[in-house]
């Protein structure tokens, strides 16, 4: 793929659960390293749009593509599950709830997808892991079970987990509301670190701070359309939505 090819891009999305509309059109594309924010209101769509981004919802309309490859397809049966494991590698994804394998250590839930999708070899795949624990700062926790483990340390345990794929972007959706306000800056530095490695992200957030930090690129959803965007410093300084105005009184 040539030099300007957008890694995500994602062009008239749209889906409703039943009669409700939540995406109506939604248009955008993150350039290769580049870091989106998206935030809006509860209930504007953006974890509807996280999820159709990595195919865990079904769009009615409308397309997604991941460096130059369509990823919603209409096809079916194994031709499908083939396509969804291949382009589910691509793109690592955080939760508000780790989901963590409760019954593997840190090292196995680590270590499961290269070894099971990637056929890594274990010493290989270990190796691998822990790089990526001593990057995120839990070089010390490789042997122990994820209920022995603070919500930050589980948070940066799942992120390890999703860059063990070595996916071309990262999905982030409010990565850190679940967790005690004291735990969030060590999930938000590994986020930094990944930016300032030019990880390409996608992050949902009601931070607005951590937002206007480390994002090149704002989306303020409501209402399932992109009211406004914009670098953080017009999007947060210089809104030009009175939507967004209000949102940002009450938010920032
Ligand atoms: P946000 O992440 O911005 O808070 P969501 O994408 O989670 O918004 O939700 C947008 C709207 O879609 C909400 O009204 C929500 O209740 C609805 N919704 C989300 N997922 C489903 C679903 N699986 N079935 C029905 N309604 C849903
Ligand atoms: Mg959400």
């Amino acid at each position: 793929m040539t030099q300007n090819t957008p890694m995500v891009e994602v062009r008239n999305a749209r889906k409703s659960f039943g009669h409700l509309e939540v995406l109506k059109g939604i248009d955008f594309s993150v350039g290769k390293g580049q870091i989106f924010a998206l935030i809006g209101p509860s209930g504007s769509g953006k974890s509807t749009l996280l999820r159709s981004i990595n195919q865990l919802e079904t769009l009615n309309e409308g397309e997604v593509w991941l460096d130059g490859e369509r990823v919603n397809l209409d096809i079916q049966g194994m031709a499908y599950e083939r396509h969804i494991n291949h382009v589910r590698q691509q793109m690592g994804m955080v939760f508000q709830h780790f989901n963590l394998f409760p019954h593997l250590t840190v090292l196995e839930n680590i270590t499961l997808g290269p070894i099971k999708l990637k056929g890594m070899a274990k010493a290989e795949a270990r190796e691998l892991a822990c790089d990526l624990l001593a990057k995120v700062g839990l070089a010390d926790k490789v042997d122990v079970y994820p209920s022995r483990l603070s919500g930050g340390q589980k948070q940066r345990v799942a992120i390890a987990r999703a860059l063990a794929m070595k996916p071309k972007v990262m999905l982030f959706d409010e990565a850190t509301s679940a967790l005690d306000p004291e735990l969030v800056d060590e999930v938000n530095a590994v986020m930094k670190q990944l930016a300032a490695e030019h990880m390409t992200m996608l992050i949902v957030t009601h931070e607005m701070r951590f937002a206007d930090e480390v994002s090149d690129y704002v989306i303020f959803m409501d209402g399932g359309v992109v009211v406004e965007e914009g670098p953080p410093a017009q999007l947060f300084r210089n809104p030009r939505q009175e939507r967004t105005r209000q949102f940002l009184r009450k938010h920032l």
